[in-house]
């Protein structure tokens, strides 16, 4: 579904990717590296929120850069640090993101409910962000990634900063992703 063809990236003179080339199917991946290895600037890359210094990026056999939007409405991403507004309710913050990712209305309504239900926020969707735990904002930040229906779903250390029960709540949830149609990786 995904394939990296010979990924570089340079920060200025350094070259922090060497030439990635992976394909991606069906499934759940891990990237597995030391820290400053480039596990984020490879996501980041995969998302489409930073541009590559050579090689191109294939979603079913076409060019990311040709799909554009059509590739990124078709993938969630949570990011290795998210901020979240403390004063904003769980439902209210998927309200503010759907919206500000360009989820129409409908959609959005329809969608809110499901996805806090998947991450298992419901009970807690009129609650402020600012009483969250690591793992509920972590869980937060999953719905958000769910929001738009996405075929690929990448998460960024998604269990960072969890509890050992936090992060076994998480890869549960994780691995009911493939047969809902999600790849993660
Ligand atoms: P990981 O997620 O595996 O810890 P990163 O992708 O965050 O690794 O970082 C890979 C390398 O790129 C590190 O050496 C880091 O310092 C460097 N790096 C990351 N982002 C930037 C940036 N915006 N500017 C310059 N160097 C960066
Ligand atoms: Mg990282």
């Amino acid at each position: 579904m995904l394939e990296l063809i010979d990924i570089k990236k340079r920060y200025g003179s350094k070259e922090v990717l060497h030439g990635i080339s992976i394909k991606f199917e069906n499934g759940i991946y891990g990237l597995i590296g030391p820290n400053g290895s480039g596990k984020s600037t490879i996501m980041n890359i995969m998302s489409d929120v930073l541009d590559m210094s050579s090689g191109k990026i294939l979603y079913n056999g076409t060019d990311i850069k040709e799909l554009d939007d059509r590739y990124r409405e078709k993938i969630g991403f949570l990011p290795q640090n998210v901020g979240y507004y403390p004063n904003f309710t769980a439902k209210k913050t998927i309200e503010y993101f759907g919206y500000l990712r360009g989820v129409n209305k409908k959609e959005l309504d329809s969608n809110v409910e499901q996805v806090l239900r998947d991450v298992n926020l419901y009970e807690n969707r009129n609650d402020k962000v600012k009483s969250f735990s690591g793992g509920m904002k972590q869980r937060l930040g999953i719905a958000l990634a769910l929001l738009a229906k996405p075929k690929l779903l990448i998460l960024d250390e998604p269990t960072n900063g969890l509890d050992p029960i936090g992060i076994e709540e998480l890869r549960e949830l994780i691995k009911t992703f493939p047969e809902q149609g999600i790849t993660v990786i």
